[in-house]
């Protein structure tokens, strides 16, 4: 029987998001499938999870053991093992996906010739380049954020994650989001 050796396992290469539609241009159409199957999926599991939650929700309530053990151990388990682990992952794919589309459009429009203003590119509203919900988070494109921890400061117009401390302004949540590096994310910013 052939042995797996540790010291040589394979390590695929790391590719940023840009590098990845760069080297693959081809998946765009596969990504854009993809992307439309996850959203039409999106909502029906979101039913099917709340269905699933509320029952386990009831029959946690029902149980004979103190209630603090159950605020604190059962239903937050719950919530994670009968929604949060589901929707979660779905909604990080569906960004995902739509993160590649985006760069994939930036990528054909071109960036050359664009003024690199620094001035401007930091006074582009910071809430039109990322999905902020009404309570003014968004999801944190700088971890494998699964519950909205960026906020987003219009006054100031920045950003801080509370979960892995990511800050910054229009400038660096665009190098994030579309993998550019600073000239071409202020040159982004200008368009
Ligand atoms: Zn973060």
């Amino acid at each position: 029987m052939p042995t797996v050796d540790n010291q040589t396992e394979y390590k695929a290469p790391t590719l940023s998001p840009r590098e990845l539609i760069e080297t693959f241009p081809e998946a765009i159409p596969v990504i854009k499938r993809n992307l439309k199957i996850a959203r039409h999926d999106l909502p029906i599991a979101e039913k099917i999870s709340s269905i699933l939650l509320d029952y386990a929700l009831q029959k946690i309530y029902s149980l004979d053991i103190p209630d603090d053990y159950k605020e604190e151990v059962f239903i937050p388990f719950a919530k994670w093992y009968f929604y949060d682990s589901v929707i979660g992952p779905l909604k990080k794919k569906i960004s995902n996906f739509e993160q590649l589309i985006l760069i994939s459009k930036i990528k054909n429009a071109g960036l050359e010739g664009q003024p690199l203003d620094i001035a401007k590119a930091k006074s582009y509203p910071i809430e039109s380049l990322i999905k902020v919900k009404s309570s003014g988070f968004a999801l944190c494109p700088f971890h494998n954020d699964r519950h909205e921890s960026l906020k987003i400061y219009n006054k100031d117009n920045r950003f801080n994650c509370f979960v892995c401390n990511a800050n910054g302004d229009t400038i660096d949540l665009v190098m994030k989001i579309y993998s550019l590096d600073f000239k071409n994310a202020i040159k982004f910013l200008n368009k």
